[in-house]
């Protein structure tokens, strides 16, 4: 028997536990899962595979709970984890806010006819299209990363004649347990004005003494995949004592955003916080905070974006090939990996996978689910179980893949993006078409 640390399998080696999938996601008695109503089999062969599943109506209730937990905060969904005209629709009708951080983002949002005064512009080195763009629209904040941007912000909007509405994105010395690239609170990294340093108090001053833009607060983004409340409780110390020492020279800054990284589960051993209880506890850090610093509580604001968009989706892939090997595990690969999630190669990412299109049997066998490309770090599920039936033409679907992956895809070995496909009450809608080899090679001219 092969000795191999295997997850616990509360729901069976092919089970869907419910915390890891959309809530209208079932097995049915064939086997066969569906999600939203939309059979994976009959999606596979309508649209083929790989292929990105939404679940509009996950993806609206998730947007709904945190309007809800955080009805006393903004909240601003966090674009870069996924956006595209539909999404920008279902969170502008939902009525929080978007979080974009370059030109290409803030374009999509403004087609779609999401409102510019409630979005918020992030970037640590922003084009000047990009400064423009946003104080042509009267985006809702822009959030400030360096001093340079400061002056360029300042001499573009006194040429404009307006104020726009900034934050000044401070670095609170803070380095969560998530992994190197994703963590963006420390002070050896690049983004925001360090408070210990006193180069976040010296960019206050720098946009004061400008004389244009409406400094409205401080931002803070402690990284992403968080679990628990322990990193923002102390970045919030650090800002509210920042905000304190502002108060005290006579600087009341009115807003607090506390950015986004709160943890999804991707695998049964990972518990996701009740939005519910995430606000609370994220409210009540704040309200101690300004208790002891003497301090008003300031206007807050969240940035969730994997909260949303990581388990409305999933992806449905066919098995190509699988093979043995004997004293380690079984190695089955499908027809996508690193181009349509980089995750697992990049951030260490973890994920499940079920078979997806029928029943299968047989006894519970360690596997890795890996990809296609020329590359052996092409691991989409690096430690798994499996039923041992499954075989070549299989569907697989992972879940939790609605985050940073569509985002992150890429053509790497010239293979074309998968198609994305909206779920909903039993009907299937192109929401983002795959690729062709004509788009891809259209953009070789040489
Ligand atoms: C990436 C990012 C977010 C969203 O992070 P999630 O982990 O997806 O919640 C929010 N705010 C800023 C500034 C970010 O860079």
């Amino acid at each position: 028997m092969i000795s191999i640390d295997t997850p616990a399998l509360p729901y069976g080696a092919n089970g869907l536990q419910p915390k890891l999938w959309s809530r209208h996601t079932v097995r049915r008695p064939d086997g066969v899962v569906t999600i939203g109503g939309v059979a994976l089999t009959d999606l596979a062969e309508q649209y083929g595979t790989p292929a990105y599943v939404y679940d509009e109506a996950e993806f609206r209730l998730r947007c709904d709970e945190f309007r809800r937990a955080f009805h006393d905060f903004d909240v601003y969904y966090a674009g870069k984890s996924f956006l595209c005209r539909a999404v920008a629709r279902w969170v502008a009708e939902s009525g929080i806010g978007l979080d974009v951080c370059t030109e290409g983002e803030l374009r999509l949002a403004l087609s779609a006819g999401f409102p510019a005064e409630r979005i918020v512009l992030h970037g640590n080195n922003k084009s000047a299209v990009e400064l423009e763009l946003a104080v042509e629209h009267h985006v809702g904040r822009i959030v400030v990363d360096s001093f340079d941007e400061i002056e360029r912000l300042t001499t573009l909007a006194a040429d404009r004649g307006v104020c726009p509405p900034v934050l000044v994105r401070a670095t609170v010395g803070v380095r969560p347990d998530t992994h190197d690239n994703i963590a963006t609170a420390h002070e050896d990294q690049k983004f925001g004005f360090s408070v210990a340093s006193g180069a976040a108090a010296d960019a206050v001053e720098l946009i004061h003494a400008g004389g244009v833009l409406d400094l409205r607060g401080l931002h803070i983004h402690l990284g992403s995949q968080i679990f628990g409340t322990r990193e923002y409780e102390f970045g919030i110390r650090c800002a509210v004592e920042l905000l304190a020492e502002l108060a005290k020279a006579g600087d009341e800054l009115p807003e607090l955003s506390l950015g986004g990284g709160f943890a999804i589960a991707y695998i049964p051993d990972q518990t996701a916080l009740p939005v519910t209880e995430l606000a609370e506890r994220l409210r009540s850090a704040v309200g101690d905070a300004c208790r002891a610093a003497g301090i008003r509580v300031p206007r807050l604001a969240v940035e969730p974006g994997r909260a949303i968009s990581g388990p409305s989706g999933a992806t449905v892939y066919r098995v190509g090939t699988i093979k043995h090997l004997p004293g380690l595990r079984t190695y089955i690969a499908v027809d996508g990996g690193m181009s349509d999630n980089i995750r697992p190669p990049l951030y260490d990412g973890v994920y499940v996978a079920v078979v997806a299109g029928r029943d299968v049997d047989g006894d519970d066998t360690p596997v890795r689910v890996v990809g296609r490309h020329c590359d052996a770090g092409d691991v989409v599920v690096r430690d798994d179980v499996l039923p041992s039936g499954v075989r070549l033409g299989d569907l697989l679907a992972v879940p939790g893949t609605g985050a940073y992956c569509r985002s992150l895809s890429n053509n790497f070995n010239h293979v074309p993006r998968p198609p994305v496909v909206a779920v909903l009450d039993g009907q299937a809608r192109l929401i983002v078409r795959g690729e062709t080899f004509d788009d891809l090679f259209g953009l070789d001219v040489g």
